[in-house]
């Protein structure tokens, strides 16, 4: 084993949520996988097995529904979600067949059925590809545990101890867990697993608890009673630090919390550069909670809405006046403001439940974004309907994705043009997004189709360099601060000047790289809702006329 004792350690690793921490390690672990087996001593009986499941099964679906309804009022919309849809899957009519037949045929105890047949369902997830599948192998394990322990009539939960203030070490962070860790303000979080769009980023950000990732075979190497410096601005972290290390990290932390405090102090003025040039500063959003974060972070509107968020949850596509009441809740917080619809970006690492049939050899270079909804007319029909219906409450403009030829763009304009036609409406402004680099180098032959383009530098840096954005073994590849996404983007604003640019990719968010974005043209930026503050300031603190970028 290659425990870390006593002497300094400095891993790097991956940050999904930012901030800095320091503490005591908290090591947790499964404990739970010895608890189900059947007893050989006991009578056997299979109906009396499937009888307890379905018991247990009922428990939990109570539990989780009052969870859901909990977590809602208490914490957080979209992680309420998580457990609402945890509890249809439990109940999920071919999982519960699944678990009968196993009971009946193969003569184990529920526990068991539970655990070989959830474990199954959980590898098949974490052997897709795509990230959102490889979370649904979370959810799977999350529930796993939750119905053993109802099996085993097992109450409480291994994380109810953690002390406060501790750094919470394990190999992932289920949607169970988090709720211990709301209460319990633990100060930082690591991980062996959990990528950017996991429950665990989305919860660890939620609650601005840092967090980095991507730590191997964590529970070995670090140590139980090990101190922690937890970096996740830099994605560094330093177990059992001398007093040094600590002194100086203890004063960063102190540094960051006064510059936070002062970011959100200014957070609702407007951003002008230290020469006076107004840059826009948005967020992106991908449901209501997102949207209030934006509010009180000072956004001055959005810039991108992501609308697979509400697809996702779906085993059927929403309808017009579903899709509607969904975009009103989510947008109600900015009324009268600028809002960025951006269609459905569905394929790829966006896969969808009732898309399933779309199986290709190389998604990410197949059908997604405005390619898919070429092919399926109606998935934009909806989506275009309900927009235009926004039109009098919300500035609204809406954005294509995976723009590459100017055909994307003029399908959805003749599609747009028409409906506000028939609804005597009209049209909101219609934009690119710039994400590949054929779209880049053709900009000029789009430009007479939009009224605007906004940056996707996730997906330009993944095409510019041939690098999947979501596979780690070529990080070194994706590198979206490098100079050639610089080049693609001065060369937009060179062939369209006039063309309003913005940028909606992580990179618009990267401190570092906001004094050359500007420089280059770009006015409007859009990030997630909490770095809007601090965007603003290194706005405020950049001056375009000097000579430095
Ligand atoms: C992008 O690609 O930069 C982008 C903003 O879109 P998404 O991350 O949703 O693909
Ligand atoms: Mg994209």
């Amino acid at each position: 084993m290659n425990t870390i004792s006593g002497e300094t350690n400095i891993i790097r690793g991956f940050s999904i949520s930012p901030g800095l921490a320091e503490g005591q390690i908290y090591l947790h672990r499964d404990i739970f996988d010895a608890k189900d087996s059947f007893s050989q001593t006991e009578t056997y009986n299979a109906d009396a097995e499937v009888d307890r499941l379905d018991r247990a099964t009922l428990k939990i679906t109570e539990d989780l529904l009052t969870l859901a309804a909990r977590v809602e009022k208490e914490i957080d919309i979209q992680l309420a979600g998580v457990f609402g849809a945890h509890s249809a899957i439990v109940n999920d009519a071919l999982l519960k067949e699944e678990l009968r037949r196993e009971i009946i045929e193969n003569l184990v105890s529920a526990g068991s059925a539970v655990k070989s047949v959830f474990l199954r369902w959980e590898k098949r997830f974490l052997q897709m590809e795509s990230i959102i599948a490889r979370e649904k192998g979370e959810d799977f394990r999350d529930i796993s545990i939750r119905l053993r322990n109802a099996l085993a009539n097992v109450t409480g939960h291994a994380l109810e101890n953690i002390p406060p203030g501790c750094i919470l070490a394990t190999q992932r962070l289920l949607p169970t867990d988090t709720l211990f860790l709301a209460s319990r303000s633990t100060s930082g979080v690591l991980l062996e697993y959990g990528t950017m769009g996991s429950h665990a980023a989305l919860f660890t950000r939620q609650m601005n608890v840092p967090c980095i990732t991507g730590i191997s075979n964590i529970l070995n190497i670090l140590p139980a009673d090990g101190y922690a410096l937890v970096d996740a601005q830099d994605s560094i972290l330093t177990v059992n630090p001398d007093l040094q290390a600590r002194t100086f990290f203890s004063a960063r932390i102190k540094q960051y919390a006064n510059d936070l405090k002062l970011a959100k102090k200014n957070s609702q003025l407007p951003s002008f550069t230290e020469d006076g040039i107004e840059v826009a500063v948005n967020a992106n959003i991908g449901g209501k909670e997102d949207a209030n974060i934006a509010l009180e972070h000072g956004a001055q509107g959005i810039g991108l809405y992501r609308l697979e968020q509400f697809y996702i949850g779906r085993s059927v596509p929403p309808n017009k006046m579903e899709l509607l009441e969904e975009m009103n809740e989510t947008l109600s917080a900015f009324k009268g403001k600028p809002v960025c619809i951006r269609l459905l970006d569905i394929g790829s690492d966006k896969p969808l439940p009732f898309m399933g049939f779309l199986t290709e050899p190389n998604p990410a270079l197949g059908r997604r974004g405005v390619r898919l909804m070429r092919q399926f007319p109606e998935l934009l029909y909806t989506q275009l309907e309900a927009i235009l219906c926004l039109v009098k409450d919300y500035t609204v403009q809406i954005l294509i994705p995976m723009v590459t030829i100017p055909d994307d763009v003029l399908f959805v304009r003749k599609a747009l043009t028409k409906l506000a036609s028939q609804h005597d409406i009209t049209p909101p402004q219609l934009g690119a997004m710039i994400e590949t680099p054929a779209a880049a180098l053709s900009a000029s032959r789009i430009a007479p189709h939009v009224e605007f383009m906004s940056f996707g530098t996730n997906d330009l840096t993944q095409y510019a360099f041939a690098a999947d954005r979501e596979n780690i073994e070529v990080e070194d590849y994706y590198d979206d601060t490098s100079a050639v996404i610089f080049r693609l983007i001065e060369l937009v604003h060179h062939d369209i000047p006039k063309m309003p640019l913005s940028i909606c990719g992580e990179l618009a968010g990267r401190q570092e790289a906001i004094a050359h974005l500007l420089k280059l043209g770009i006015r409007s930026l859009s990030v997630a809702a909490p770095l809007v503050p601090s965007v603003k300031e290194t706005i405020r603190n950049t001056n375009l006329a000097s000579k430095m970028v």
